[in-house]
């Protein structure tokens, strides 16, 4: 395995599938070219076969292979999964050792749908942000967290152009061989219904805020010193 040419410094908080994504976004890449770059998964194998448990939990020959291919330490891959978190979130250690966790992780985790703040994804207008997107951030796979604290506003639980997903235990990636959508765009495919049509992807940014979403309900100051106080402050 060879080294990318360029790699791209990972986000404060961000998480796996976030870094494949815009790092794949840099390079003209599709997650499933970087995952097969890293020998994860061998040629031929089912894309929307990408066990969940990735998220959890790297095992070791994984993280030094990604740290390979993109220059990272192997501490630094490691942050982008939740391992960091599995003695305070029992849903993650429940699903690293039930059974059958390779593809269904614990109901308790969001895996392949994670709920996002719109204006995390539009960036912090950073040259590198806005080219490839903001971080899709690992907190927002756990469903007790349900509001961004930076930006005051509740997660939203669905692309506002399509309404996908409705399945929270989705593929940890959607269309993993695309290479073509940016990372702030929903991959959710549409149009699927007939086999022999090509289907392609919804592609709705996530990123602006729609008018419907302006016009909902805002959390409280008190709302939202819950989250802060509970969640991220404690986990940071
Ligand atoms: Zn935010
Ligand atoms: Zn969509």
């Amino acid at each position: 395995m060879h080294p990318l040419p360029r790699s791209l410094e990972p986000l404060s908080g961000e998480s796996l599938v976030s870094y494949m994504l815009r790092l794949g976004h840099r390079l003209g890449l599709s997650p499933l070219h970087l995952i097969r770059a890293a020998d994860w998964i061998k040629d031929g194998a089912n894309p929307n076969h990408f066990p969940g448990s990735l998220l959890l939990d790297l095992p070791s020959p994984q993280i030094d292979a990604f740290a390979r291919l993109t220059g990272q330490t192997a501490r630094e891959v490691s942050a982008l999964t939740l391992a960091q978190w599995r003695d305070r979130y029992p849903p993650i250690t429940r699903s690293l050792s039930a059974p059958g966790r390779l593809m269904r992780p614990d109901a308790w985790l969001y895996v392949g749908s994670p709920r996002f703040c719109p204006s995390c994804l539009a960036g912090d207008g950073t040259d590198v942000q806005q080219r490839h997107s903001g971080p899709w951030l690992k907190l927002w796979h756990l469903p007790i967290v349900f509001a961004c604290t930076e930006h005051q506003t509740y997660l939203e639980a669905e692309c506002p152009h399509c309404g996908q997903p409705h399945d929270a235990q989705g593929p940890l990636i959607q269309r993993a061989n695309d290479h073509t959508l940016h990372p702030a765009q929903c991959r959710w495919t549409v149009n699927a219904q007939t086999p022999r049509r090509k289907s392609f992807a919804c592609a709705g940014r996530l990123d602006h805020l729609t008018d419907s979403g302006r016009d909902r309900p805002q959390p409280t100051a008190d709302i939202l010193r819950f989250q802060k106080v509970r969640i991220q402050k404690e986990w940071a």
